[in-house]
């Protein structure tokens, strides 16, 4: 039987999952990427000796297709994954507080568990809390009706206070719908919320790149794409894209036009209209009002070890998350002795602009307010990562307007964090997003299995 060619276009996790299972159903795949490397949203770079990611990038054990993903890169022992939920929440002055959970308890008492000894919160609000679990428990992810409502003002009509919100909920919500609980979807947050902390006790497990992402993504993606006979194109920027599979491509002058049965389009919403403009003329046209929101970290380089945490979500502090990145970024090789903290600023409009100087300042004396042992240390080097369009506005009314996979144009199939999923903009949606995509190309129907094997 003659081989069917397909195209895929953006070399993110979704492209890069897409293209493999084409490859894995028998198609002959051509994958093209404007950057010169693989690995889209989540990337790594060298700054001198050191690689930095671009932004800290964290899982759930409940992500299971992009667990799969890593298996089929053959990158599982480049992440860690705690063995139990065990989140340390750090306050000024050094007070620290766990949020745990204790094993061989099912879901959701888990969670009632952990809460009853977290220490961050006061115990009358510790009750408040596991009422808070239960209204968020039982809500629905799928009930279209949720996307209209905000997770805030949720929050609060069941009696969730300020410092509930601020210790709690917003320590999860903001990381991973990258809005203020105010401003986010309730369904987005109800499938955090479900999928990711009550549904399963294990679930919200965390696990981490334990070498730079580029090549937890990029070099371990290359070689699997190649295994796979998937043909890579780096550095190929593609122009255009027309109904019937049509492909216009250029790679510095040189342009190229090519032509497949299918193509999926993997690119981020903004390039995916652009690219294929007769897209804005059907219903999908509404996920161009999807929005952008911003990332910031902050690297910071000391001299000496300033705290033995592998990363501490904080409360009260414009530090939201902070990360050890010594060992994945080489500096234990290059200078023993020193510490690497990398700070996420989640839902960062009030901080994207602000210039780095005061960025870094700002953010040096938070760290010594959270860890004093940093005051005590020499800064090395501090510097500021942006990704102004880090994901899309998760905001009410967000999860409405994302497309399926399917478009109505003939031999056009979209893939991406941003499409419809049901997960928010993460690294499991853009796997999932690809292999929907695929599927969706080859006819086969979506299936609930996620594995790559065909
Ligand atoms: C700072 C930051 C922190 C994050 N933290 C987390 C986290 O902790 N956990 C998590 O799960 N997710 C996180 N995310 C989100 C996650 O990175 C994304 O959801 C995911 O990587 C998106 O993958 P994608 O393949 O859909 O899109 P992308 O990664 O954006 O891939 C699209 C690709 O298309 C390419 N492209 C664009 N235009 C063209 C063109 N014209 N021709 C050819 N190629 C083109 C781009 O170069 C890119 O490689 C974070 C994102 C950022 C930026």
């Amino acid at each position: 039987m003659a081989e069917r060619d397909a195209l895929v276009v953006g070399g993110g996790l979704a492209g890069i999952t897409a293209a493999l299972r084409l490859a894995d159903t028998g198609w002959r795949v051509t994958l093209l990427e404007g950057r010169p490397r693989l690995g889209g949203a989540a990337f790594s770079f060298r700054r001198g000796d050191l690689w930095i990611d671009n932004g800290q990038h964290v899982f759930l054990r409940c992500c299971t297709a992009y667990r799969e993903f890593l298996d089929r890169l053959g990158a599982t022992s480049l992440v860690h994954l705690q063995d139990r939920l065990d989140i340390p929440v750090v306050r000024a002055g050094g007070g620290l507080a766990h949020l745990t959970r204790t094993p061989h308890v099912p879901a959701p008492a888990h969670l009632a568990a952990a809460l009853a000894r977290y220490s961050a919160l006061r115990p009358a609000d510790r009750l408040r809390a596991v009422r808070g679990a239960l209204a968020l428990g039982n809500l629905d992810p799928t009930v279209a009706d949720l996307d209209n409502c905000s997770l805030g003002i949720f929050l609060k009509q069941h009696g969730q206070t300020e410092a509930v919100i601020n210790s709690l909920w917003g320590i999860v919500a903001t990381a991973t719908l990258n809005v203020v609980p105010d401003d986010a979807s309730l369904a987005l947050a109800a499938k955090v919320f479900r999928t990711g902390l009550l549904d399963r006790a294990d679930a919200a497990d965390i696990g981490w790149a334990a070498a730079p992402l580029g090549e937890v993504h990029g070099t371990a993606a290359a070689a699997a794409l190649e295994r796979a006979g998937v043909s890579v194109s780096v550095g190929e920027r593609v122009e255009s894209i027309r109904a019937g599979g049509f492909v216009s491509s250029r790679r510095g002058e040189s342009r190229r036009a090519l032509q497949a049965e299918a193509v999926v389009v993997a690119l981020p919403h903004r390039d995916a209209f652009r690219v294929v403009p007769e897209l804005t003329e059907t219903p999908l046209a509404r996920a161009e009002g999807l929005g952008t929101s911003p990332i910031v970290n902050v690297h910071v380089l000391y001299d000496r070890r300033v705290t033995d945490l592998p990363f501490a979500a904080a409360v009260n502090s414009p530090v939201q998350w902070v990360f050890d990145r010594t060992d994945s970024s080489g500096l234990a090789r290059q200078r023993p002795g020193a510490q690497y903290l990398a700070v996420t600023v989640s839902a960062a409009d009030d901080v994207v602009d602000v210039p780095s100087r005061q960025l870094r300042d700002r953010f040096v004396a938070e760290l010594e307010r959270l860890f004093p042992a940093a005051a005590r240390a020499s800064v090395l080097e501090a510097f500021i990562t942006r990704e102004k369009r880090a994901t899309f506005r998760q905001a009410v009314g967000s999860n409405s307007l994302r497309p399926p996979a399917e478009t109505p144009l003939d031999g056009i199939f979209l893939a991406g964090a941003w499409t419809a999923t049901g997960w928010p903009d993460t690294m499991e949606s853009a796997v999932r997003s690809g292999l929907a995509a695929a599927d969706a190309a080859t006819g086969r129907p979506a299936s609930s299995a996620l594995g790559f094997a065909s």
